[in-house]
């Protein structure tokens, strides 16, 4: 037995890749800023996360959950799921996805996941061979860092533009790969800039995946979430370009992320995936995977055949007014700046002016200052990946995004330059 100064000794310890790889997630700074809080009395303010379902406004469609208690009380959904999901889950996937596509997609190729989360780990861990690397955007969805650190799958950031609205940087996306790139992801509408995709600009992207030899991971879990002029089109339009995977859940149009229901769907028209092998990869990997609670996927043809469009569109309008508010309270902030209106998904980024605050360091400073002073959560933009901005989420019940504002109002000015 191995002593160090009389200290016996253990072999095992903290791991450095999972302790590097779990500093990048939302949820570690969320949690700090939420210890960092003031006790004022007053409620908190959480723009941090966008998760709105437990306000009464943005609460599910009752269909869904008599659809969960039928599929309980069945008493048919307590057997083990296949790996790719149980077969009526997976046609009623396939169908809901076809509704706005101009064919119809196999239930085949739709593989049921616990949310699109454990989708993006899948997927992640069958793309990680030692050497290549994965093309991220820049502000990002964390978690694809999170797991492609922990997989060792090396990552390089091209950059989404504000001053294009948050369009792809495609040259850069260029000069970027190598041909030990294997992917790029799109997140379509946009968590976290609040932009959606024109329809030419995911042709470009696709033909220029194509262009170099990488398959095209496309996040549409904010899919119908476009309030703007754009509508929100699928990338699954241009899979005769470029092989794609796509991702989706019931977590944020439903407005059940604790029910742990996803989607990875591959389209593959001329089998490149298939033929190159990654198609069996990814469904072993699938095999050595959790499923998804049988029961919830019994529910799901329910979920989405009785689920009316006035369900989806007044919800659509809530989260639009939400969003009209926060972009109208932005603008009338001097040190935060707004490239871009909201329009799509939950969330905004804004900049910060630095130079017309007098005690606040950077975007992290702000942050923790916000919740110990004022009770209010926003995440820092490191937290996504850009320094000195914020992502601002506006889902939530409008009292309190006014209450938000103008705790955030009466916050800048506490700290602003006084003029001389
Ligand atoms: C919320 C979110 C996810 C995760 O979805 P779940 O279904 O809750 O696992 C994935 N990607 C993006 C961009 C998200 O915002």
């Amino acid at each position: 037995m191995e002593k160090t100064n009389g200290v016996k000794r253990w072999n095992f310890g903290a791991n450095e890749v999972v302790e590097r790889s779990s500093s990048l997630s939302i949820r570690q700074y969320l949690e700090t800023l939420m210890s960092n809080l003031g006790n004022d009395g007053r409620p908190v303010i959480p723009l941090g996360h966008g998760d709105p379902s437990p306000f009464p406004r943005f609460s599910t469609d009752p269909v869904a959950v008599q659809a969960i208690c039928d599929s309980v009380r069945s008493t048919n959904f307590n057997n083990y799921s296949p790996a790719s999901g149980i077969p009526i889950a997976r046609k009623a996937v396939a169908e809901y996805l076809s509704r706005d596509l101009s064919y119809q997609i196999s239930p085949n190729d739709v593989h049921i996941t616990v949310g699109c989360l454990q989708a993006i780990e899948i997927l992640i861990s069958a793309l990680a061979t030692p050497g290549s690397n994965i093309l991220l955007p820049r502000p990002t969805y964390p978690m694809y860092d999170s797991r492609a650190s922990f997989s060792q799958l090396e990552v390089r950031y091209f950059d989404l533009l504000p001053e294009k609205g948050w369009d792809v940087d495609l040259h850069a996306v260029e000069a970027l790969a190598d041909d030990k790139t294997v992917a790029i992801v799109l997140i379509n509408p946009c968590n976290p800039c609040g932009n959606v995709f024109s329809r030419q600009h995911l042709q470009k992207i696709a033909e220029t995946a194509c262009k170099l030899g990488i398959l095209v991971i496309a996040d549409e879990v904010y899919d119908h979430y476009a309030f703007g002029d754009k509508p929100f089109v699928s990338m699954a339009e241009f899979a005769e370009i470029v092989p794609i995977i796509l991702l989706g859940a019931i977590s944020k149009r439903w407005f059940v992320p604790g029910w742990r229901l996803g989607w990875m769907v591959s389209l593959d028209p001329h089998s490149i995936m298939k033929d190159s092998g990654f198609l069996q990869s990814l469904a072993n990997v699938l095999g050595m995977s959790t499923d998804a609670a049988t029961f919830i996927q019994g529910a799901i043809p329910d979920i989405i055949g009785n689920t009316k469009e006035e369900f989806f569109s007044s919800k659509l309008e809530l989260v639009r007014e939400c969003a009209e508010i926060c972009y109208e309270e932005i603008t009338k902030i001097p040190c935060i700046t707004c490239p871009c209106k909201p329009e799509g998904s939950m969330f905004t980024m804004v900049k910060l002016n630095l130079s017309l605050l007098e005690d606040i360091s950077d975007d992290l400073d702000f942050c923790y200052k916000l919740a110990k002073e004022e009770s209010m959560i926003i995440l820092p933009g490191r937290a996504v990946g850009l320094k000195n901005w914020l992502r601002i989420t506006f889902a939530v019940e409008l009292e309190l995004l006014r209450d938000g504002f103008s705790r955030l109002n009466n916050f800048v000015q506490r700290h602003s330059k006084k003029q001389p």
